[in-house]
């Protein structure tokens, strides 16, 4: 569907197009314009459309695949252009290559261009705060503007041009309002609050609803706003359902790790809470052979979800990464787990940098190429395991991932 929406701007005029250089510049403006405007619709949070896509994160990855396919073929239409014109006279080529020319649809085609450029360096340099990464992602927006102009100053309105426009208008609508103003979120409030070590708050939310359903390892979207002396960040944010209890309360357990989440550990009963989701299917369908998993810090969320609904049953070797025995608060409780459950070994491993103990742990895993390997927890960390499993025969398709982290 996506892929249509996409594609539907060229159909629209494709029949029109002559079989030449200019042609196929035309063919890539359009192709690039269309690409784009459907990938913003992969922006939006709406848990069927991650269900499609296989996830929230695999449905990102569309989104940027999109994107950048999409920027390359915009880039490649003033250059066909330019080809065009330089068979028929070099001054013409050459100011088409200009980027600040008094032609108006070439300046805002060329303005679009460095905005997408600008747009794009800064989705990818990945050490951006969250915050500051997401106000320049929003210069995405702005070339879209400045690129449909160009194409409304260049061609008129079309229905081409509407084809690439109603998408795009439509997901940032869809995105602004749903995803980060919550319409439609389920109302739910504090009812506990615990803190198991000084960084991480166990939060019990009950529901002011009907309860969301949620299926273990899921996520949920979560804003928290306002209590007699609590006032929120009011943003949404992910957290994984560590519990959920039988009378539908859910457990979020959250590590301060920036502005809303340091606030959070002074949280208090009768907050309330609005939640999206449920989203993810990092534990879900598994098959029922010998699986590790890696819970690093507090990527520790779904694998506690899982063991605290049911015991495992396939034969599990789980390791519980942290960064110092002091500070591990489910070693105890996984342990326990470990002592009442035949099938599940658990190794609790303090390492700081070093990789080196994971490492000497998984070498001593019986047939581990065989194993479907589970694991969560920092980018850096997951991509380190990852490489290294693969070094050691596991194959890419037996790592399944989750990153506490969606740019
Ligand atoms: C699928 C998923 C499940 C998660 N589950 C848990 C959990 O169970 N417990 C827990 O403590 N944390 C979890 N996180 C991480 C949690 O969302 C971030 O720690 C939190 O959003 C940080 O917000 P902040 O404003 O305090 O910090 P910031 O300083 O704004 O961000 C710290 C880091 O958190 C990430 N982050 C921030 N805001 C968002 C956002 N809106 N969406 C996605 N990532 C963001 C970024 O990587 C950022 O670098 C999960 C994240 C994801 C993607």
């Amino acid at each position: 569907m996506v892929i249509t929406v996409a594609l539907l701007p060229t159909l629209a005029i494709i029949a029109s197009l002559p079989f030449n250089i200019f042609g196929f510049g035309l063919l890539s403006g359009w192709l690039g314009t269309g690409l784009i405007s459907a990938s913003l619709l992969l922006m939006v949070r709406e848990p069927i459309w991650a269900d499609w896509f296989g996830g929230l994160q695999r449905m990102y990855q569309w989104h940027h695949g999109m994107g950048i396919m999409g920027y390359v073929l915009l880039l490649a239409h003033p250059l066909l252009l330019a080809g065009h014109y330089l068979t028929l006279n070099p001054d013409i080529a050459w100011q088409y290559l200009l980027p600040f020319n008094s032609h108006l649809p070439n300046f805002l085609g060329w303005a679009a261009l460095i905005a997408f450029m600008l747009g794009l360096a800064a989705t990818f340099a990945l050490r951006l705060p969250y915050g500051l990464w997401r106000r320049i992602h929003v210069l995405l927006a702005a070339a879209m503007v400045l690129g449909l102009s160009h194409v409304w100053t260049a061609d008129g309105f079309s229905f081409s041009l509407m084809a690439a426009l109603l998408p795009a208008v439509i997901a940032v609508a869809w995105r602004l309002l749903r995803a980060d103003h919550g319409i439609g979120a389920r109302p739910y409030e504090v009812s506990a609050v615990h803190h198991p070590t000084e960084q991480i708050t166990e939060v019990v939310v009950q529901p002011l609803s009907t309860p969301m359903p949620i299926a273990q390892g899921q996520f949920v979207s979560t804003a928290f706003f306002e209590g007699s002396n609590f006032q929120g960040c009011g943003e949404f944010h992910p957290y994984t359902v560590s519990h959920v209890t039988k009378n539908n309360s859910l457990v979020l357990t959250i590590k301060a790790l920036g502005d809303c989440t340091r606030h959070i550990q002074s949280l208090e009963p009768g907050v309330a809470v609005r939640l999206q989701g449920p989203y993810g299917n990092f534990l879900l369908n598994r098959p029922s052979t010998p699986e590790v998993w890696i819970a690093a810090g507090i990527g520790i969320t779904p694998f506690l979800a899982l063991l605290r609904n049911h015991p495992v049953t396939q034969h599990t070797d789980m390791a519980y990464i942290h960064r110092e025995s002091s500070n591990a608060p489910y070693e105890n409780e996984l342990q326990t787990y470990a002592t009442n459950q035949n099938l599940l070994r658990f190794q609790s491993l303090a390492m700081a940098n070093d990789p080196a103990p994971l490492f000497e742990w998984l070498t001593n895993i019986t047939r581990l190429s065989e194993r479907h390997v589970y694991l969560c927890g920092p980018p850096p960390l997951i991509t380190l395991i990852t490489h290294w499993l693969q070094e050691q025969g596991v194959p890419r398709l037996q790592i399944h991932f989750e990153q506490f982290d969606f740019r």
